[in-house]
């Protein structure tokens, strides 16, 4: 059986959950048995969404082999549970660097280098990258922004030269809109979809699934009127309804019938129904808690939800596991100060302290670390999170009042956070932190330890600073323990209080490893902790 290739294009408007109507065909597909991976194109000049600011693009997702991601892959390996790599997310930016590499390089001598065929030919040559490793039965490629802008139609392009170059059945292409409820009216609308399926056709892609999304149930005479106009087949027009948890979309598309278009059409062999039962049993505990608890998320882009993804979904998780609802209320760190501290934070069941860069709200998650450290309040720091335990820390318990990062005060005579030897010389800003995936030994006598239950573990990375070890020993005497620590170059990893009920800080950002059927353990046994201080309050 060839490779076979889906591409998930939107049109109409963003934010429409392409992402997550990829993934769940993908987590259809593989329930069937079938070898499945998704990758993102996105249409944007940056190499990577490293150097975007997360109010600009969300959450900048890291992969295993340190990659700096599109958070839609986050989506993709919480569905499906596998790992995703370098390969898996290319942008403009990548696209152009690599032809323009080639053409100083002089691989072009002679020749005008051009949108069509160049441009186009690496687009597709990436397209079909992991295909070629033999290691997938269906690869999904989800093309990022909207149909009709400018800088899409070099992706369109390439996959309309991939559908007539390939066997019909080994290339499918879905299309995904929205199909608006006139409230007034109350009417659905299906013109915009029709003028998307148009614009999508003039660049000469023909949709074979169009999937709506819509806030009603769609009824058949408009899906055949939307069949007929955009000239699909009946029947394969489907909707996409507001779903309780993105969770729910995989058997909300299996309902719809869409693994089956798709399984037909391309001649796919595999077991007739997909086995969901695992995603089934998070679902039944996710929608039937048998308790609650509040916890702050302390951080400065809560405006925006999706610069949080992961940790919001990782407590979606960690919250099924403990059959526990989690209201996670967002604290703007910049506006928290000592007069308002205890009536924010005080009815918190537990409190987590986000990552980010820079100054900006640094001292409000100062205050809300040392809140949760003098009150027993469960705690959990991430990243930046767990550098300003450690600053909190010299400065209330160490008695250094101008301890800080040397990320935001250069001339403090406590950098207890310190810029990594390596990180002195790096100028370039673009993938030059410390990214991906590293092991990280555990203190048998740890909460850490406690709570994985393994003295290795791997974790993934996105920083330049870190704990610097020459105040390890002050530390570690006064109460501060590091618990985790990088087996080859002893760096920090982990810090925890052993006198308080639940105090650890990571270096490592844990929530990006966390999926609906394995919850990452810090953040279950944090909510685990919340309960707990919530009956005895
Ligand atoms: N700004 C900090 C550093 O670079 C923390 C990064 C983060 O929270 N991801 O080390």
């Amino acid at each position: 059986m060839n490779t076979k290739y889906v591409f998930v294009t939107g049109g109409v408007a963003s934010s429409l959950g392409k992402g997550i109507i990829a993934a769940s065909l993908a987590k259809l597909l593989q329930a069937r048995g079938l070898r499945v991976t998704i990758q993102k194109f996105d249409p944007y000049i940056n190499v990577d969404p490293g150097t975007l600011n997360p109010y600009e693009h969300g959450e900048c997702y890291v992969t295993d082999d340190g990659a700096e991601t599109d958070l839609d892959l986050g989506h993709y390996e919480r569905f499906l549970g596998v790992h995703m790599s370098k390969a898996n997310n290319v942008t403009t930016g990548k696209i152009y660097h690599t032809v323009i590499t080639k053409e100083r390089e002089g691989a072009y001598l002679g020749k005008t280098v051009q949108i069509i065929p160049h441009i186009t030919d690496e687009i597709k040559r990436r397209m079909l990258l992991l295909g070629k490793t033999g290691n997938f039965d269906v690869i999904i490629t989800e093309v990022g922004g909207t149909v009709g802008d400018m800088e899409s139609q070099p992706f369109l392009e390439a996959i309309r030269q991939l559908q007539w170059e390939m066997p019909e059945e080994d290339l499918m292409s879905i299309h995904l809109t929205l199909v608006p409820l006139l409230r007034a009216a109350n009417e659905l609308k299906t013109k915009p979809t029709q003028h998307s399926v148009q614009m999508l056709q003039q660049a000469g892609v023909h949709p074979d699934i169009i999937v709506c999304r819509t806030e009603k149930n769609l009824s058949a005479d408009i899906r055949r009127k939307v069949a007929l106009f955009c000239n699909v087949k009946p029947g394969y027009v489907i909707q996409s309804i507001d779903a309780p948890s993105i969770y729910q979309v995989p058997f909300n598309m299996h309902a719809e019938g869409l693994d089956n278009m798709v399984i037909e059409h391309m001649k796919l062999e595999c077991r007739p129904e997909p086995d969901l039962s695992a995603l089934q049993a998070f679902l039944d505990k996710l929608y039937h808690p048998k308790s609650e608890v509040d916890v702050a998320l302390v951080g400065k882009y809560v405006e925006l939800q999706d610069a949080y993804k992961s940790i919001l979904e990782s407590f979606v998780h960690a919250g099924a596991a403990n059959e526990c609802k989690v209201n996670v209320h967002t604290v703007h760190s910049e506006y928290l100060d000592e007069n308002n501290l205890e009536e924010t934070l005080g009815h918190m069941d537990g409190i987590l302290v986000a990552p980010g860069f820079g100054e900006r709200g640094l001292e409000g998650k100062i205050l809300a670390v040392r809140y949760a450290r003098e009150h027993g309040v469960p705690f959990f720091g991430i990243c930046l999170g767990m550098q300003m335990c450690v600053v909190e820390f010299a400065r209330d318990v160490l008695g250094y009042k101008d301890a800080c990062s040397a990320e935001v005060n250069m001339l403090t005579q406590h950098p207890v956070i310190d810029l990594m030897a390596d990180q002195k010389s790096t100028t370039i800003k673009g993938g030059t932190m410390r990214l991906g995936a590293y092991e990280c030994k555990l203190d048998k006598n740890s909460l850490a330890y406690r709570i994985y239950g393994k003295e290795v573990i791997s974790e993934r990375h996105r920083h330049r600073y870190e704990f610097n070890g020459s105040y390890l020993e002050e530390f570690e005497a006064a109460g501060m323990h590091a618990s985790g620590k990088n087996p080859d170059t002893g760096l920090v990893e982990i810090v925890e209080i052993p006198s308080h009920p639940f105090f650890i800080g990571t270096q490592f950002h844990p929530e990006l490893k966390s999926t609906p059927e394995n919850p990452q353990p810090i953040f279950v046994s944090f909510i685990e902790e919340a309960k707990k201080h919530r009956n005895n309050a």
